[in-house]
């Protein structure tokens, strides 16, 4: 056993430790809950459970200690990289803080909040919530952690109206690295707070998250499945859906390319929802002659929908994202990159099980719901209404999955270039989506780029790197407080560090 791992039990939290030598602990049932397959194969020496948040402050006040190994920090393990497992360290599984419970408001003009714990996912917990009549600004696949979302910022289909499940915070409990449990709110440690919207786990660990919650009805929606012949009605119709969206924030659309090797064909699907339960809204109407292959269309409750869209494949995950404008040059480019992608790596498709380009919308007017409230950056940066790009390979073998790293990193590349020659590129990278390869706690600042700017390119690089600096010095500010000795930045190696930003 492990220091670290001895440490703990003689805190006492023995019952609350998997071990791999101990059948059926729970240890590999703990790793086979991963997403990722990649993820999967790392062992740590143990795995630790918490069932409370002083269970978690208990082992913190162990770990830190400077001779002791690295550790990792689990909410619901969909991370499609390794920064939610650590080899031979401890892994802080927080599975069991799944509990969720609705507080209605004690005074007038006050929401309801939704306390949701740290491991939960989100079907669970908006299934609970839904209970009231009540739902939150979610994520859009039920497996999902919150947790990861929720830090990372979080866009749900709720973001027309609330912005980011971030945004929706109002309460944040967090075990510090010297073990302190507190609260961040607007009242209390309200500088934490506001890092812990974006900044992911550079701050502590988060037991509990207080969602304003709001009444909901039904929505409708779900998947849409269209032949490959029917792409420029979709994709027209989904650049219009942004122009229009902010007078119309209950509606949104996913695109999603496919491409399955089983039948060598690409489709185009799109996730479509009104949360209003609209069946017929006006920003789907382009697309009402569309012969759809498949129509999985419903009136149905928020949480029934995402439980239905749940996924635990355990592949081996390639992901890259960018964002760029709503620009249907950009949305060709990318096509055409599809395409020369699927014909150039026939030989190796047998060994994916799927290829996906997502395209998903980010109109302006979702960064300013909360204006200056988290540490995205976005009320200043996001100057355009933009897409969010991701490249998708779900591979079975290494081979395939190191081939689309490198294919799907070219393409990234590329497009991203393409975006930045016409003057549509959009500054902004979302740290849930990235590569790990990709740095987006760079692009957590304002941008001065606009096509109509007079402003001359060295001017706006200099002030795109000023205003960039602010809010990275303010997390790292945040950092230096409550992590005094870097803990969250040195001992928990996973995730993009706010202490490797320049
Ligand atoms: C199928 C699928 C669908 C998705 N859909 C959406 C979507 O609709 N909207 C969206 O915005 N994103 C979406 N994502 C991306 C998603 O936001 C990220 O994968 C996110 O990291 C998942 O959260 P998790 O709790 O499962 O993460 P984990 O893998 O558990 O953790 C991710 C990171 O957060 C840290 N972390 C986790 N919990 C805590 C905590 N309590 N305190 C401190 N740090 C913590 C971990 O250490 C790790 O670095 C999706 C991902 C997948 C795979």
């Amino acid at each position: 056993m492990t220091v670290q791992c001895q440490a703990l039990v003689d805190t006492g939290l023995g019952d609350n430790i998997l071990f791999p030598s101990t059948p059926g602990s729970g240890y590999q049932a703990s790793l086979d809950s991963y997403y990722s397959l990649d993820v999967r194969e790392i062992k740590p020496a143990c795995v630790f459970q918490p069932r409370t948040a002083d269970d978690v402050s208990k082992a913190i006040r162990v770990l830190w200690k400077p001779l002791s190994g690295n550790v990792a920090v689990r909410g619901g393990g969909h991370s499609i990289w390794p920064n939610n497992n650590v080899a031979g360290g401890v892994t802080i599984d927080l599975s069991l803080l799944n509990q969720t419970e609705v507080h209605q408001p004690n005074e007038p003009n006050r929401a309801p909040i939704a306390s949701v714990g740290a491991g939960s996912r989100w079907a669970s917990a908006l299934l609970e919530i839904e209970k009231y009549g009540l739902s939150i600004t979610a994520g859009r696949v039920g497996t999902v952690g919150v947790a990861g979302l929720t830090l990372g910022g979080g866009l749900s289909f709720h973001s027309g109206r609330r912005g980011f499940a971030c945004d929706d915070v109002t309460n944040f409990e967090v075990v510090l690295a010297t073990g302190h449990i507190v609260n961040a709110n607007d009242e209390e440690n309200a500088d934490l707070f506001k890092a812990l919207k974006g900044g992911s786990g550079n701050f502590g660990i988060v037991t509990r998250f207080d969602f304003a919650a709001f009444t909901a009805g039904d929505l409708y929606g779900g998947m849409v499945t269209a032949a490959w012949d029917q792409k420029d009605t979709i994709v027209e119709s989904f650049i219009r859906l942004i122009d229009i969206n902010e007078q119309n924030p209950a509606d949104s659309q996913i695109v999603l390319y496919m491409y399955d090797p089983a039948n060598r064909t690409s489709t185009v699907s799109s996730v479509l929802v009104n949360t209003d339960g609209i069946t017929n809204s006006t920003s789907f109407e382009p697309m009402a002659e569309v012969p759809w292959l498949a129509d999985g269309r419903a009136t149905q409750t928020y949480g029934e929908l995402v439980a239905a869209m749940s996924d635990e494949r355990g592949d081996r995950y390639v992901w890259f994202s960018l964002c760029f404008q709503n620009n249907k040059l950009v949305i060709d480019k990318a096509t055409e990159l599809w395409e020369t992608l699927i014909d150039e790596t026939q030989d190796a498709l047998g060994d994916v099980d799927r290829l996906i380009f997502v395209f998903q919308q980010l109109p302006r007017h979702y960064a300013q719901k909360n204006p200056g409230g988290n540490v995205l950056g976005m009320d200043e940066s996001l100057t355009e209404d933009a897409i969010v790009w991701l490249g998708e390979a779900f591979a079975r073998t290494p081979e395939a999955e190191a081939l689309f790293q490198r294919r799907i990193g070219a393409i990234t590349e590329e497009l991203e270039a393409y975006a930045e020659a016409i003057d549509a590129a959009t500054q902004w990278r979302y740290i849930n989506y990235v590569n790990e390869k990709q740095d987006p706690i760079k692009s957590y600042g304002a941008e001065v780029r606009s096509p109509q700017s007079s402003i001359p390119p060295v001017v706006r690089v200099l002030l795109t790197m000023i205003f960039a600096k602010q809010n990275i010095a303010f997390m790292k500010q945040v950092s230096a407080k409550y992590d005094q000795w870097g803990f969250f930045q040195t001992r928990v190696p996973g995730g993009f560090k706010i202490s490797h930003v320049e």
